[in-house]
């Protein structure tokens, strides 16, 4: 299967916009509108709003979410960045872990089980791609996903028209 990456982040935005109304969604798509991932659209769903969702619990005041995809050579990054309660950076490598949740107290009231990052993280893997986490304590997190690309079309894929 393969997705029209900007037509499927239109779509989870403006999805995660009817329910969350109160976010100011920024996004910023410097991928052309036929460009194709060959990833499962459910399995891209459910990447996206896992993040989303952190983005949204772990956000303070600022009720900003930056949502943005660019080509690097021989990839495809799409990230997700919010200006919330950040991760310490000693716990950066840790919140991909089942079950690992920073602040454990302060965790409790958002809900949740640690498991979110951990699924997405196996996905990435199944896709030879990889998940990435940036932050600054306090200020801001940035999870980006990178899925390997190639320019041409995959061998036999033909092309849509
Ligand atoms: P769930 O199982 O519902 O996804 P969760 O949000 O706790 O619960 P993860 O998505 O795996 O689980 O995240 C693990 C931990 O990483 C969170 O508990 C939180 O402490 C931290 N975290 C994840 N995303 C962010 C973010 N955008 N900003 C700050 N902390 C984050």
């Amino acid at each position: 299967e393969n997705i029209r990456v900007k037509q499927v982040i239109g779509e989870i935005i403006e999805n995660f916009k009817f329910v969350n109304p109160e976010f100011r969604m920024l996004t910023r798509l410097e991928i052309s509108d036929d460009c194709v991932l060959p990833v499962q659209k459910n399995h891209f769903q459910q990447m996206m709003i896992i993040i989303l969702d952190n983005a949204m619990k772990y956000t303070r005041d600022q009720k900003e979410i930056r949502v943005s995809a660019a080509m690097e050579t021989g990839l495809l990054a799409i990230s997700v960045m919010d200006y919330g309660m950040g991760i310490p950076e000693d716990e950066l490598y840790l919140v991909t872990n089942r079950f690992y949740r920073v602040d454990k107290a302060r965790s409790r009231k958002h809900g949740g089980n640690g498991l979110g990052l951990a699924i997405a993280k196996r996905l990435m893997e199944g896709y030879a791609g990889e998940l990435q986490i940036d932050s600054v304590y306090g200020e801001w997190t940035k999870v980006t996903l990178r899925f390997p690309y190639k320019n041409e079309p995959a061998a036999g894929s033909g092309k849509e028209v």
